[in-house]
Protein backbone atom coordinates (compact mmCIF):
# COMPACT_ATOMS: atom_id res chain seq x y z
CA UNK A 1 0.00 0.00 0.00
CA UNK A 2 2.34 2.54 0.76
CA UNK A 3 4.72 1.58 -2.39
CA UNK A 4 1.36 2.43 -4.58
CA UNK A 5 1.16 5.66 -2.89
CA UNK A 6 4.58 6.59 -3.03
CA UNK A 7 4.46 5.63 -6.31
CA UNK A 8 1.55 7.95 -6.94
CA UNK A 9 2.80 11.11 -4.87
CA UNK A 10 6.26 10.96 -6.64
CA UNK A 11 4.41 10.71 -10.07
CA UNK A 12 2.19 13.70 -9.03
CA UNK A 13 5.10 15.40 -8.39
CA UNK A 14 6.88 15.00 -11.45
CA UNK A 15 3.68 15.91 -13.29
CA UNK A 16 4.00 19.12 -11.80
CA UNK A 17 7.06 20.65 -12.17
CA UNK A 18 7.63 19.18 -15.57
CA UNK A 19 7.16 21.49 -18.15
CA UNK A 20 3.65 20.79 -20.45
CA UNK A 21 5.36 18.05 -23.08
CA UNK A 22 8.25 16.92 -21.20
CA UNK A 23 6.26 13.67 -20.12
CA UNK A 24 6.23 12.78 -23.91
CA UNK A 25 7.67 9.92 -24.35
CA UNK A 26 9.16 9.11 -21.79
CA UNK A 27 6.05 8.54 -20.52
CA UNK A 28 5.88 8.09 -16.59
CA UNK A 29 8.99 8.85 -14.08
CA UNK A 30 11.45 7.29 -13.14
CA UNK A 31 12.66 3.54 -12.96
CA UNK A 32 15.90 3.48 -11.43
CA UNK A 33 18.60 3.43 -13.74
CA UNK A 34 19.87 -0.05 -14.66
CA UNK A 35 22.71 -0.87 -17.50
CA UNK A 36 21.93 -3.67 -19.65
CA UNK A 37 24.59 -5.80 -21.79
CA UNK A 38 23.06 -6.45 -25.24
CA UNK A 39 26.79 -7.73 -26.68
CA UNK A 40 29.92 -7.79 -26.02
CA UNK A 41 31.03 -4.30 -25.41
CA UNK A 42 27.08 -2.74 -26.55
CA UNK A 43 25.06 -1.47 -23.77
CA UNK A 44 22.06 -0.13 -22.78
CA UNK A 45 21.10 2.03 -20.15
CA UNK A 46 17.26 2.07 -19.28
CA UNK A 47 15.36 3.76 -16.35
CA UNK A 48 16.24 7.12 -15.10
CA UNK A 49 14.68 10.10 -16.28
CA UNK A 50 14.50 10.45 -20.22
CA UNK A 51 14.86 7.50 -22.95
CA UNK A 52 17.42 4.73 -23.27
CA UNK A 53 21.02 5.67 -23.73
CA UNK A 54 23.11 3.38 -25.45
CA UNK A 55 26.63 2.66 -25.69
CA UNK A 56 29.86 1.02 -27.41
CA UNK A 57 32.89 0.78 -25.46
CA UNK A 58 35.70 0.77 -28.18
CA UNK A 59 39.29 0.04 -28.25
CA UNK A 60 39.94 4.31 -27.62
CA UNK A 61 36.95 5.29 -26.17
CA UNK A 62 33.35 5.07 -25.53
CA UNK A 63 30.70 5.96 -27.93
CA UNK A 64 27.15 6.85 -26.66
CA UNK A 65 23.89 6.55 -28.48
CA UNK A 66 21.53 9.96 -27.04
CA UNK A 67 21.79 11.26 -23.60
CA UNK A 68 18.94 11.06 -20.68
CA UNK A 69 16.35 13.83 -20.35
CA UNK A 70 17.97 15.95 -17.74
CA UNK A 71 22.09 16.44 -17.19
CA UNK A 72 21.76 14.15 -13.23
CA UNK A 73 19.99 11.61 -15.12
CA UNK A 74 22.79 11.44 -18.18
CA UNK A 75 25.80 11.98 -15.32
CA UNK A 76 24.65 8.78 -13.73
CA UNK A 77 24.82 6.72 -16.70
CA UNK A 78 28.25 8.21 -16.76
CA UNK A 79 29.36 6.40 -13.68
CA UNK A 80 27.81 3.48 -14.63
CA UNK A 81 30.42 3.35 -18.14
CA UNK A 82 32.87 4.53 -15.65
CA UNK A 83 32.13 1.18 -14.04
CA UNK A 84 32.89 -0.58 -16.71
CA UNK A 85 36.01 1.47 -18.53
CA UNK A 86 38.09 3.89 -17.79
CA UNK A 87 37.96 5.53 -21.29
CA UNK A 88 35.66 8.55 -21.40
CA UNK A 89 32.97 9.05 -23.44
CA UNK A 90 34.18 10.81 -27.20
CA UNK A 91 31.50 10.60 -29.41
CA UNK A 92 27.14 11.22 -28.91
CA UNK A 93 25.12 9.95 -31.52
CA UNK A 94 21.86 11.66 -31.30
CA UNK A 95 19.07 9.14 -32.98
CA UNK A 96 16.27 12.39 -33.55
CA UNK A 97 15.67 15.88 -31.41
CA UNK A 98 13.03 15.14 -28.69
CA UNK A 99 13.95 16.72 -25.31
CA UNK A 100 13.83 13.24 -23.95
CA UNK A 101 17.17 12.44 -25.93
CA UNK A 102 18.58 15.39 -25.77
CA UNK A 103 18.06 17.84 -23.22
CA UNK A 104 20.46 15.74 -20.58
CA UNK A 105 23.57 16.34 -23.00
CA UNK A 106 25.11 18.37 -20.63
CA UNK A 107 25.86 15.64 -18.04
CA UNK A 108 28.08 14.42 -20.50
CA UNK A 109 31.94 15.52 -20.79
CA UNK A 110 32.46 18.47 -22.91
CA UNK A 111 34.11 18.53 -26.50
CA UNK A 112 32.69 15.40 -27.26
CA UNK A 113 32.30 14.32 -31.02
CA UNK A 114 28.17 15.02 -31.70
CA UNK A 115 26.68 13.42 -34.50
CA UNK A 116 23.19 14.16 -35.90
CA UNK A 117 21.30 14.39 -38.61
CA UNK A 118 21.04 18.21 -40.06
CA UNK A 119 17.56 18.61 -39.68
CA UNK A 120 18.21 17.62 -35.46
CA UNK A 121 20.53 20.12 -35.68
CA UNK A 122 18.51 22.41 -36.76
CA UNK A 123 15.55 21.19 -34.43
CA UNK A 124 18.13 21.72 -31.45
CA UNK A 125 19.16 24.71 -32.22
CA UNK A 126 15.53 26.28 -32.20
CA UNK A 127 14.24 24.29 -29.01
CA UNK A 128 17.94 25.24 -27.25
CA UNK A 129 17.07 29.06 -27.67
CA UNK A 130 14.84 28.86 -25.23
CA UNK A 131 16.43 30.71 -21.74
CA UNK A 132 16.33 28.20 -19.96
CA UNK A 133 18.28 26.08 -22.33
CA UNK A 134 21.41 28.15 -22.56
CA UNK A 135 23.41 25.58 -21.28
CA UNK A 136 22.56 22.91 -23.73
CA UNK A 137 23.91 25.23 -26.65
CA UNK A 138 27.64 23.94 -25.71
CA UNK A 139 26.18 20.52 -27.07
CA UNK A 140 24.83 21.19 -30.61
CA UNK A 141 25.59 18.61 -32.85
CA UNK A 142 29.41 19.32 -34.37
CA UNK A 143 28.65 16.92 -37.23
CA UNK A 144 26.00 15.92 -39.45
CA UNK A 145 25.21 14.31 -42.21
CA UNK A 146 21.74 13.77 -44.43
CA UNK A 147 21.47 10.06 -45.95
CA UNK A 148 24.13 7.96 -44.43
CA UNK A 149 27.82 8.18 -42.33
CA UNK A 150 29.63 5.30 -41.51
CA UNK A 151 32.31 5.79 -38.68
CA UNK A 152 35.35 4.03 -38.05
CA UNK A 153 35.59 3.65 -34.08
CA UNK A 154 38.09 2.44 -33.00
CA UNK A 155 38.66 -0.32 -35.44
CA UNK A 156 34.81 -0.64 -35.14
CA UNK A 157 32.67 -0.11 -38.59
CA UNK A 158 29.44 1.63 -37.30
CA UNK A 159 26.78 3.00 -39.78
CA UNK A 160 24.31 5.91 -39.07
CA UNK A 161 21.55 5.64 -41.46
CA UNK A 162 18.94 8.14 -42.54
CA UNK A 163 15.69 6.44 -44.25
CA UNK A 164 13.75 9.54 -44.29
CA UNK A 165 11.44 11.44 -42.28
CA UNK A 166 9.39 9.08 -39.90
CA UNK A 167 8.95 10.05 -36.48
CA UNK A 168 10.58 13.41 -37.29
CA UNK A 169 12.65 14.37 -39.97
CA UNK A 170 16.25 13.53 -38.97
CA UNK A 171 15.87 10.26 -37.51
CA UNK A 172 19.13 8.29 -37.36
CA UNK A 173 19.38 4.40 -36.63
CA UNK A 174 22.85 3.63 -35.31
CA UNK A 175 23.63 0.20 -36.99
CA UNK A 176 27.06 -2.23 -35.81
CA UNK A 177 26.88 -4.95 -38.22
CA UNK A 178 29.32 -7.27 -36.70
CA UNK A 179 27.74 -7.44 -33.76
CA UNK A 180 23.80 -7.19 -35.45
CA UNK A 181 22.36 -4.67 -33.49
CA UNK A 182 20.83 -1.29 -34.21
CA UNK A 183 19.76 1.69 -31.99
CA UNK A 184 16.52 2.81 -33.76
CA UNK A 185 15.65 5.33 -31.44
CA UNK A 186 11.81 6.60 -31.28
CA UNK A 187 10.96 4.72 -34.90
CA UNK A 188 9.44 1.86 -32.68
CA UNK A 189 6.60 1.79 -30.01
CA UNK A 190 5.28 -0.95 -28.06
CA UNK A 191 1.78 -0.97 -26.23
CA UNK A 192 0.93 2.77 -27.48
CA UNK A 193 0.67 4.25 -31.01
CA UNK A 194 3.72 5.20 -32.55
CA UNK A 195 3.98 8.76 -32.13
CA UNK A 196 4.51 11.36 -34.77
CA UNK A 197 5.76 14.57 -34.61
CA UNK A 198 4.17 16.49 -37.46
CA UNK A 199 5.11 19.91 -36.48
CA UNK A 200 9.08 18.47 -36.97
CA UNK A 201 8.08 17.07 -40.01
CA UNK A 202 7.32 13.31 -39.52
CA UNK A 203 5.10 11.38 -41.28
CA UNK A 204 3.68 7.85 -41.09
CA UNK A 205 4.21 6.94 -44.16
CA UNK A 206 7.73 7.43 -43.74
CA UNK A 207 7.67 5.64 -40.37
CA UNK A 208 6.79 2.10 -42.55
CA UNK A 209 9.18 2.92 -44.80
CA UNK A 210 11.66 3.18 -42.18
CA UNK A 211 10.52 -0.10 -40.28
CA UNK A 212 10.52 -1.76 -44.17
CA UNK A 213 14.36 -0.59 -44.41
CA UNK A 214 15.02 -1.92 -40.64
CA UNK A 215 13.96 -5.35 -41.50
CA UNK A 216 16.63 -5.39 -44.44
CA UNK A 217 19.44 -4.74 -41.82
CA UNK A 218 21.10 -7.94 -40.63
CA UNK A 219 20.24 -7.56 -37.04
CA UNK A 220 19.01 -9.50 -34.43
CA UNK A 221 18.70 -6.85 -31.71
CA UNK A 222 16.63 -3.52 -32.39
CA UNK A 223 16.63 -1.39 -29.40
CA UNK A 224 14.24 1.12 -29.07
CA UNK A 225 14.19 4.68 -27.13
CA UNK A 226 11.37 3.40 -24.80
CA UNK A 227 11.16 -0.14 -24.81
CA UNK A 228 13.03 -3.64 -24.35
CA UNK A 229 15.46 -4.84 -26.85
CA UNK A 230 12.95 -5.81 -29.89
CA UNK A 231 13.41 -8.65 -32.47
CA UNK A 232 12.28 -8.60 -36.34
CA UNK A 233 9.00 -10.24 -35.66
CA UNK A 234 7.79 -7.20 -33.43
CA UNK A 235 9.12 -4.91 -36.14
CA UNK A 236 7.26 -6.81 -38.45
CA UNK A 237 4.17 -6.72 -36.51
CA UNK A 238 4.53 -3.28 -35.97
CA UNK A 239 4.77 -2.19 -39.08
CA UNK A 240 1.86 -4.01 -40.83
CA UNK A 241 -0.18 -3.06 -37.83
CA UNK A 242 0.46 1.09 -39.22
CA UNK A 243 -0.29 0.02 -42.85
CA UNK A 244 -3.27 -1.99 -41.89
CA UNK A 245 -4.71 1.69 -40.03
CA UNK A 246 -3.61 3.25 -43.21
CA UNK A 247 -5.66 1.56 -45.33
CA UNK A 248 -8.60 1.85 -43.54
CA UNK A 249 -8.23 5.75 -42.51
CA UNK A 250 -7.72 5.77 -46.46
CA UNK A 251 -10.61 4.09 -47.39
CA UNK A 252 -13.33 6.17 -44.65
CA UNK A 253 -11.29 9.39 -45.86
CA UNK A 254 -12.12 8.51 -49.89
CA UNK A 255 -15.71 8.07 -48.91
CA UNK A 256 -15.28 11.62 -47.75
CA UNK A 257 -15.75 10.69 -43.90
CA UNK A 258 -14.94 13.48 -41.40
CA UNK A 259 -12.14 13.20 -38.46
CA UNK A 260 -15.10 12.93 -36.29
CA UNK A 261 -16.67 10.23 -38.26
CA UNK A 262 -13.22 8.30 -38.80
CA UNK A 263 -12.34 9.19 -35.16
CA UNK A 264 -16.11 7.26 -34.41
CA UNK A 265 -15.25 4.35 -36.20
CA UNK A 266 -12.31 3.56 -34.26
CA UNK A 267 -13.69 4.54 -30.90
CA UNK A 268 -10.89 6.68 -30.45
CA UNK A 269 -12.06 8.75 -27.25
CA UNK A 270 -10.05 12.69 -26.54
CA UNK A 271 -9.20 10.80 -23.24
CA UNK A 272 -5.34 12.38 -22.00
CA UNK A 273 -2.56 9.90 -22.23
CA UNK A 274 -0.14 8.90 -19.74
CA UNK A 275 0.97 12.40 -18.61
CA UNK A 276 -1.78 14.08 -18.75
CA UNK A 277 -1.26 15.20 -22.13
CA UNK A 278 -3.73 14.14 -24.88
CA UNK A 279 -1.13 13.31 -27.94
CA UNK A 280 -2.99 12.22 -31.52
CA UNK A 281 -3.90 8.79 -32.22
CA UNK A 282 -2.54 7.30 -34.94
CA UNK A 283 -5.44 7.29 -36.72
CA UNK A 284 -5.52 11.38 -36.77
CA UNK A 285 -2.44 11.65 -37.36
CA UNK A 286 -2.82 9.74 -41.03
CA UNK A 287 -6.11 11.02 -41.86
CA UNK A 288 -4.54 14.27 -41.19
CA UNK A 289 -1.44 13.85 -43.69
CA UNK A 290 -3.99 12.04 -46.23
CA UNK A 291 -6.22 15.09 -46.28
CA UNK A 292 -3.86 17.70 -46.29
CA UNK A 293 -1.76 16.34 -49.24
CA UNK A 294 -4.89 16.87 -51.43
ZN1 LIG B 1 11.10 11.01 -29.78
Amino acid sequence: MTRVLLTIIVGAFFLAILPLGSMLESQMPTTPLSVERIRDGIYMAKGGVGANTGFFVGSQGVLAIDSKMTADASKQVVAEIAKLTPLPVVTMVLTHSDLDHVNGLNGFPQGMKIIAHEQTKADMAKAFAEPSLQPLQAFLPNQTFTDKLVLDFGGETIQLLHFGPAHTSGDVVVYFPKEKVAFIGDLAFIGRDPLIHLQKGGTSFGLVKNLAEILKLDADVLISGHSDPLNKSQIDELMKSIEDKQAKVKALAAEGKSLAEVKAAFNIKDEPSPGGRRWPSLVEIIYQELTEKK
